[in-house]
This record gives structure tokens, C-alpha cells and sequence, in this order.
């Protein structure tokens, strides 16, 4: 490792042990109980509330509120696991600021919604302490279905097809279960392990055998599932990522900012983990604002994350926008990169400037360089294609409104398949709703 990546022992600068703590502590603390009686106290109940419009899993959060206000939080949690099994996790990543709290009727009034994301986890958080699952079996099918990928999706769908009786098997490619929830959001975002303990307790409703390091088009082929299985289901995610497709890209300082925040995730010494003491980030969404923040929590001198659009184009919501650079993060926008040059142990990045005219993004004649000695691209991911017969489109397997593949007795949903926002949350509804297809179509007739 090069010496201008900050490293514990090699360079002198890093942060001492207590302020890693410090930055990467829960992000949104969670409320205590008289915390929460004040902000439920907040709700109106509306009727025809917009915020259940605006979650994608439809948890009528009027109800789950009111369930607080009177004491009763446990039933509370209920009404959000009947929709959304993954509710603990998503209280914790929902961007709650582009979906329920900005259709509060509260927000639009005063400025000032509902804390909806935090209330959620008051109550999911109560129950799952709890040593007990809150949702039995129906009595067995004898079905059996393979869910391959333990992501949102994945997990969703598993419990799904297990709470209606059928026996799930779930294949997943990584060490561990989680999908994204494990290796692709930022650490100050799910502390203590939470993804982890939050796969346990779901697995806890009992018909899901879950079974790590096992790849799809590698250890085993859809056909070879489909003979053994009654039904599929895909939820692989995206496992691709896209190149700058420029010049001296292979450098080791340019590294795909899922990896650098997987590989940030799974480590036990945050002093030690490799970053730069200038970095530069390359993207405008979600997976661009979490290596940023992060790299600047973990010490990093300065951090420029550069989009090639304006700033209200960028994927990532005003909050995460806000939330970098309240971190000392320096947003550049308009700015795409043409070219890399190795300068010793820096990467020298060259942008342009652009301009939208006539909705097409072109380069102008002027802009500007930065020597970084890390550069992190998040540029988005791509679907890796392993099954010939499976309909892509737009890079992603094709389902219909159903989450059918092209393929019989296929279904999909999640980051991999077409259709909705590449969320946590879409992906727990579309794996949801796809198992109470499967369920559908392997009922007796
Ligand atoms: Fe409560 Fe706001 Fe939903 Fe109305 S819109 S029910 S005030 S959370």
C-alpha cells in the first residue's frame, strides 16, 4: 500500500479510536419512550393519509402511530411487519425525506413532518427485542421455492412464502446474508450489527433454509432449480459496476465506491482501513454520498464528490446532500471526468464542465483537474446476465406488474428487475408482492 493512503502505523494523521466512534455512531439516535409519546402526539391521523401513498410497502402509519400514542407499541410494530418485514432496517435507511415525512400534511404545512422513520423504529425496535416472533405459519403447502439472492428482496419474499406454508430455500452468493443491507450502506446508518440480527430474528418464523457462497450461473443453473423447485424467485441485485472507460483506470487507487464501502462495513479496525487523504468521489447518488461522508468520518484531509448534472438531478436526497456536506464534503456539479493520469502516488483527474442543452448533457471547452490519492466511482451497477433465456431490458431482468419473468414459473424483484426505485424499501414490496403471486399461482385449482 502506497504511503499516501492513510493507513494506521504507516502515516501519521489518522483519528483516534474514540472519535471513530464518535463519526460513526448511530446517525438518528433512537427515541426514547417519552420521545416518542411527544412526536406521535404530532400525527392527525388523516384520513386517506398521503403518507401511506407515498411508502412503497403501504404501511398504514396512521394506525401505527396512533398504536403508540396509546400504549400499546408492540401492536404498533405489528402493523408495520404485516407490510413491511424489513421495517426495522428501512426506519434506519429510508430516505423518509423523499417519501412519508414529505407527503406529511405536517411538512407541507409547517416545514416540519411527522418524525414518521423514527417512530418506526420505536416500535420495531421494542418488539424485536423480544425473544419471540410475532407471526405464525398457515399450515404447510408440502411447496417448495427457491429465493435466490438474501437481499431486501430476497429476505422479504422468503418470509412471505413462509408465513403462507411453503418450505424456502434461499441460495446466496456472499459470505453473508443481507444483500446491500450488509455490505452496501454506510456504517453510521445500521450500527451494532443490526443487519445481521434483523436476518436471525426474520428467519425466526421458521420453513427457510438459507445457504451462503452459493452462485447463481457459477454453482448452480436456473434449470437445474426449476426441476428441483415449484417456483423461483431472483433477487440478485445488481453485481456489475460501471468503468469510467478512460485511460489508466486500472490504477489501484481508483476503486468502485460499493467495494470500498462493503469492504468499510465488514471491518473490525476502521483505524486501519485504507483512504486518501484527498479523495475524490465520482457520482450523484446514494452509494457517491455514503463514500463520501464516509471518507471524510474515516479522516480523509479533503473530500470532493463531483456530479456530471445540477444538483436537484443528483439521485441522492437534499438530506444526504445536506448530511456531506455538514461533513466538510465539497459538492462539485456539472463536472464529468475525460481524463487519468498517474502522477507518482496521485491520480491527477481532469473534468469538464458541462451543460444540459436540449436535455443532453454536453461537455464545455473548460475545466479542471484534481490530484487525488484516491478516486471513488460510483457510477452506477449493472445486472450480470447468467441465464440466456431470461428477458433484459434497459439491463435489467424484465418482469411484468406481477414481478413474472419471461421465463415460467420465474418471478423477480428487487434492484435486478425492472420497475421501481432501486431502494431497500421497493425492493421489500416487490419481493412481498411477488410471493403472494407464487402463492397465487401454486394454490390448488
Ligand atoms: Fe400523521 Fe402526517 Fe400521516 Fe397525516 S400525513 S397521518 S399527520 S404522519
Amino acid at each position: 500500500m502506497s504511503k499516501s493512503i492513510f493507513s494506521d502505523g504507516i502515516v501519521s494523521g489518522r483519528l483516534s479510536k474514540d472519535q471513530y466512534e464518535e463519526n460513526f455512531s448511530d446517525l438518528h439516535p433512537p427515541l426514547d419512550k417519552h420521545e416518542a409519546m411527544v412526536a406521535a402526539d404530532r400525527c392527525y391521523f388523516c384520513y386517506d393519509a398521503p403518507c401511506i401513498t407515498a411508502c412503497p410497502t403501504d404501511i398504514d402509519i396512521p394506525l401505527f402511530i396512533r398504536q403508540i400514542s396509546t400504549g400499546t407499541a408492540e401492536s404498533a410494530a405489528k402493523t408495520i411487519f404485516e407490510k413491511n418485514i424489513l421495517g426495522g432496517m428501512c426506519a434506519r435507511v429510508c430516505p423518509t425525506e423523499t417519501l412519508c415525512e414529505e407527503a406529511c400534511v405536517r411538512e407541507v404545512a409547517e416545514g416540519k413532518p411527522v418524525e414518521i422513520g423514527k417512530l418506526q423504529r420505536f416500535a420495531t425496535d421494542l418488539l424485536m427485542d423480544q425473544d419471540r416472533h410475532p407471526f405464525e405459519r398457515e399450515p404447510e403447502t408440502g411447496k417448495k421455492i427457491c429465493v435466490v439472492g438474501a437481499g431486501p428482496a430476497g429476505l422479504s419474499c422468503a418470509h412471505r412464502l413462509a408465513l403462507r406454508g411453503h418450505n424456502v430455500v434461499i441460495f446466496d452468493a456472499n459470505k453473508k446474508a443481507g444483500g446491500l443491507n450488509e455490505y452496501g450502506i454506510a456504517a453510521y446508518k445500521t450500527v451494532e450489527n443490526f443487519a445481521e440480527k434483523e436476518i436471525e430474528w426474520l428467519l425466526g418464523i421458521g420453513g427457510i433454509v438459507l445457504e451462503q457462497d452459493r452462485v447463481l450461473g457459477k454453482d448452480f443453473s436456473l434449470d437445474k432449480i426449476l426441476d428441483e423447485y415449484d417456483a423461483v424467485f431472483l433477487g440478485v441485485g445488481l453485481s456489475g459496476v460501471n468503468a469510467l472507460n478512460l485511460n489508466n483506470e486500472n490504477n489501484t487507487r481508483i476503486v468502485d465506491a460499493v467495494e470500498f464501502i462493503s469492504g468499510l462495513r465488514q471491518t473490525s479496525n476502521l483505524e486501519s482501513y485504507p483512504v486518501g487523504r484527498e479523495v475524490v468521489v465520482i457520482g450523484g447518488g446514494m452509494t457517491a454520498v455514503d463514500a463520501a461522508v464516509q471518507s471524510k468520518l474515516l479522516g480523509s484531509e479533503k473530500v470532493h464528490l463531483v456530479y456530471r448534472r445540477s444538483r436537484d438531478r443528483m439521485n441522492a436526497s437534499k438530506f444526504e446532500q445536506d448530511l456531506a456536506t455538514s461533513k466538510g464534503v465539497n459538492i462539485i456539479t456539472n463536472a464529468q471526468p475525460n481524463e487519468l493520469e498517474n502522477i507518482g502516488e496521485k491520480v491527477s483527474v481532469s473534468f469538464n464542465y458541462t451543460a444540459e442543452k436540449d436535455g443532453k448533457l454536453v461537455n464545455l471547452d473548460h475545466g479542471f483537474s484534481i490530484e487525488a490519492d484516491q478516486v471513488l466511482k460510483a457510477i452506477g451497477q449493472t445486472f450480470e446476465v447468467t441465464e440466456k433465456d431470461l428477458k433484459i431490458h434497459n439491463g435489467k431482468i424484465k418482469v411484468d406488474s406481477a414481478g413474472q419473468t419471461s421465463i415460467g414459473r420465474v418471478w423477480a424483484g428487487g434492484d435486478c428487475a425492472t420497475g421501481g426505485d432501486d431502494l431497500t424499501v421497493t425492493a421489500v414490496a416487490e419481493g412481498r408482492d411477488a410471493a403472494e403471486q407464487i402463492n397465487l399461482a401454486l394454490a390448488p385449482s
